[in-house]
């Protein structure tokens, strides 16, 4: 059973790639831990049994490949409306050989000045010394990146949307024009949508990133990452690329994510159901000065969050007017636990100014210090909503 659309999107996440084992009929995808696999005569690898990954290939080491690893592979490139996927050891290696694989030192990028922190890390601190070049810019206006391209030297641009920890919004379909007129890439970190919400190759978008890590893994126990892309001959090079370079997934940790993702819909829909209930919550407390949501009407980019995702997320920011009490929020706190990471089943709260952001501080992508962010979990609403009330008070 190969699963072809138009399946909808709750069975791609349960059967694609994941037909029951052809040796004993497993219905759950094994985890196949094996280095490397017998050969049946010198020259020819045993065929894969499945009809998932290269048609015809077989496997001979398990850096190349590995069935599990090829199970959520299948399963995500479906998810995403893309017809290759590779699966990596973290958000972090599926992201560098991407820029490795389509860049050459001399290249630029242009990438959002709100950028995942670990994103510009790689960019600025390490590809930089490999002669790479980028410039920021707000992905909200158009203008401003048509600006920032360097004809012919600008390979990628690099979009997140909704972004960390402020949630603005990018409109993909025109970013993709703007791109393919430059004769750049679109990229799109999609972790903070997930598929479920967004889905960037069918806005025009060439690659998908993800940090399965997040909403795909789901249940904050693992690190792992994705690329999914719509062209088959960048796929092949991405694969090569990972094949030279190694940073993949291992058997268990693709297994894991695997199981995560077949909840992804009914996960993110609770996720969705809980966050609009703490938005309403908080834009009425008398302690939260500003609430940042890309469900919420008076949010600038919400007609574009309406019109490109199904809807608008787990992730809610606010302002309390004065960072001492934001950190108090923080630390008082008891259901929603302190910690960074997002995505997971249990709701996390963190000071992005003191946390994941501390090492913006006095840059253009600095957050401001009264600024908290909740990655709202699918606890029982109400008791979310006493805990923010108590830590509040
Ligand atoms: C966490 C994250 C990453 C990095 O992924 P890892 O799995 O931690 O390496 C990249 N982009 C975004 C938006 C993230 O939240």
């Amino acid at each position: 059973m190969t699963i072809e659309a138009p399946h909808g999107f709750e069975t791609i996440a349960i059967h694609a790639g994941q037909d029951p084992d052809p040796g004993t009929g497993a219905v759950t995808v094994p985890i196949y831990a094996t280095s490397t696999f017998a050969q049946d005569a010198v020259g020819s690898p045993r065929r894969r049994a499945d009809r998932s990954g290269a048609a015809g290939l077989g496997y001979e080491y398990a850096r190349t490949g590995n069935p599990t690893r090829t199970a959520l592979e299948t399963c995500l490139a479906e998810l995403e409306s893309g017809s290759r996927a590779l699966a990596f050891a973290s958000g972090m290696a599926a992201e560098d050989t991407l820029l490795r694989t389509v860049c050459r030192p001399g290249d630029h990028l242009v990438i959002p000045d709100d950028v995942y922190g670990g994103t510009y890390r790689l960019i600025a601190n390490v590809l930089a010394n490999w002669g790479l070049d980028s410039t920021p810019v707000r992905l909200g206006d158009l203008d401003a990146v048509r600006a920032a391209i360097r004809p012919g030297r600008t390979r990628l641009v690099w979009c997140e949307s909704p972004t960390n920890p402020l949630l603005r919004v990018a409109d993909i379909a025109p970013l993709a024009a703007v791109a393919r007129q430059a004769g750049a890439l679109l990229v799109v970190d999609n972790t903070f949508a997930s598929p479920y919400l967004q889905r960037p190759l069918e806005l025009g978008a060439d690659v998908v990133v993800h940090s399965t890590t997040k909403y795909l893994g789901g249940h904050s126990d693992v690190v792992g990452g994705a690329l999914v892309v719509r062209d088959l001959e960048l796929g092949a090079r991405l694969a090569y690329h990972q094949n030279a370079m190694g940073g993949i997934a291992g058997p268990f940790d693709a297994w894991l994510t695997l199981r995560g993702v077949k909840t992804l819909a009914v996960r993110m829909e609770r996720h969705c159901d809980n966050a609009e209930r703490v938005v309403e919550f908080l834009t009425r407390h008398p302690a939260v000065c500003q609430v940042f949501y890309p469900g919420l009407p008076e949010q600038p980019g919400h007609e574009i969050a309406v019109k490109q995702m199904r809807r608008f997320g787990g992730m809610v920011s606010f302002r309390t007017g004065d960072a001492e009490r934001a950190v108090r929020v923080c630390d008082r706190a008891r259901l929603f636990t302190l910690g960074e990471s997002l995505g997971g089943v249990e709701s996390l709260i963190e000071h992005p100014g003191r946390m994941t952001h501390a090492s913006a501080a006095g840059s253009r992508v600095e957050v401001p210090g009264d600024l908290v962010r909740l990655s709202v979990g699918i606890e029982t609403v109400d008791d979310l909503l006493a805990d923010l009330e108590q830590a509040l008070h």
